[in-house]
């Protein structure tokens, strides 16, 4: 297997630390407002990946940090004259809703930032020992210059990045670059006791603190958006390995950025999106197909027009993977050979797949598959071995690693939140009553109406009931 390090700028084979052991950690969110479409190519990527390290064998454990003490959420808060950490609560029920809808799998573990805060004094005191950090009067600051490869990860030297990047201006700084591991208390604002006096840790800190605390010292894969290469990836490594003197992470994995329509997306601009908006309307495969059809890396061009033909393509491998499910149940089957190679179908998604995570390959290589598996079963009376095998690949592939299909089709309906059901039951009563108000036409009326439409009722001497004619 094959993964593009940004450390290195280099496609590398992939050799976790201690195999079959994976210790994979994806920047999470700041929790102070509802996660947008952008976000959502971030966690289901790193969603994805994960799925497919478990695929190939490996023991995968995988982290997901909340941050839930911020700028942001403190500012939000105090708008709205609420409590910061009831805030921050809130949005992370609202997170994992959203997670859930995306069908990613939970993490293995959510740390939060508020409740490693000592760990994270414990590591600021060791870089203050090693002499890389500096007290200012209760502000205490990394200084960049102590660490020779600070810059290694975006590629940049000190001197450059100083008079590139937007830094904010504050005169307790030795040096524009080196950033906050702690900030002193303000009027207003979460504090915790300190060595340097009461306060709250940054942001970087947090990251290195709890993906330390539970993966370990050096880490197989750190992932997130490449917008947090710079500074924030780099702080991580700077923090991290002045600390412990060890390599902090193997293999950094970047996420490139969603556009809409060849646009930047933002509030301004009126095309901003979020995660729950797309998924009011779009069932989670679709959004899945959508995003696995781009590299992870490259820039991915998001419409609800390119949204509308993911929906239409998950629904030609739903539409097999039911054929295929009714024909297991029926037991029907014949004995007719056939030519389709399962075994060179998965050859080619796992070739295609180790190569740096091309889940567009990987795609295509389902497509094709689906495309094979219709054209045999339309002329042929196949044997069950076919629909198992075709079954099985799916499963593993487009289900277990992709999420593009869920064998489970009972869940089909989440789409419209389950109001087809509502709906359907509804009518059944209005029928039971004008069944008892001696009104059999509009009862009749109302059954062979739902029957053109596919839905059978089945009454009984316990109730009616329904069933979808496919
Ligand atoms: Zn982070």
């Amino acid at each position: 297997m094959k993964i593009y390090n940004t450390l290195t700028k280099k496609k590398e084979e992939f050799v976790p630390v201690n195999p079959p052991k994976v210790r994979m950690y994806v920047c999470g969110p700041t929790v102070y407002d509802y996660f947008h479409i952008g976000n959502a190519r971030s966690f289901v990527m790193g969603d994805m990946i994960r799925r497919y390290l478990l695929y190939r064998g490996y023991d995968v454990k995988y982290v997901m940090n909340l941050t839930d003490v911020d700028d942001k959420i403190i500012k939000r808060a105090n708008e709205l004259g609420e409590d910061p950490k009831k805030y921050a609560e809130k949005y992370i029920a609202e997170f994992f809703k959203d997670i859930d809808g995306l069908k990613v799998k939970r993490a293995d573990a959510y740390p939060r930032a508020t409740e490693h805060i000592s760990d994270m004094i414990e590591l600021i005191k060791k870089l203050e020992e090693k002499d890389v950090a500096y007290n200012v009067d209760g502000d205490v600051f990394y200084d960049v210059r102590k660490f020779k490869d600070y810059g290694k990860l975006s590629g940049k030297k000190i001197d450059e990045l100083e008079s590139g990047a937007r830094i904010e201006i504050n005169e307790n700084k030795k040096n524009p670059l080196d950033f906050a591991l702690w900030k002193k208390a303000k009027e207003g604002e979460p504090e915790w006791e300190s060595p340097w006096g009461k306060g709250r840790p940054g942001w970087h800190i947090e990251c290195s603190a709890m993906s330390m605390k539970e993966l370990g010292e050096t880490l197989d894969i750190h992932a997130g958006g490449s917008d947090l290469i710079f500074p924030h990836h780099e702080n991580e490594i700077a923090q991290s390995e002045a600390a412990t003197c060890k390599d902090f992470v193997k293999y950094w994995v970047h996420f490139g950025f969603l556009n809409i329509r060849d646009e930047k997306m933002s509030k301004s601009l009126g095309n901003f999106y979020t995660a729950r908006e797309v998924l009011k309307k779009y069932p989670a495969e679709a959004v899945r197909l959508l995003f696995a059809q781009t590299h992870y890396a490259a820039p991915l061009n998001f419409s609800f027009e390119l949204l509308d033909s993911a929906k239409k393509a998950t629904e030609r491998i739903s539409s097999l993977a039911k054929t295929v499910t009714e024909k297991l149940a029926s037991k029907n089957f014949g004995d007719e050979e056939y030519e389709l190679n399962f075994e060179e179908f998965e050859n080619k998604f796992r070739i295609a797949v180790d190569d740096d995570f091309n889940f567009p390959k990987g795609v295509a290589v389902i497509f094709d598959f689906v495309k094979a598996a219709n054209r045999e079963m339309q002329n042929k009376n196949l044997p069950k071995s076919f629909y198992e095998n075709a079954k099985g690949f799916l499963e593993r592939t487009a289900q277990d690693v992709l999420g593009i299909v869920d064998f489970n089709f009972q869940d089909e309906d989440k789409s419209t939140g389950g109001k087809q059901d509502e709906l359907i039951k509804i009518l059944i009563e209005l029928r039971q009553k004008a069944k008892a108000e001696k009104n059999y036409a509009l009862a009749d009326e109302i059954r062979d109406k739902l029957s053109a439409i596919g839905i059978i009722l089945q009454d009984s001497k316990t109730g009616t009931t329904y069933k979808i004619k496919s």
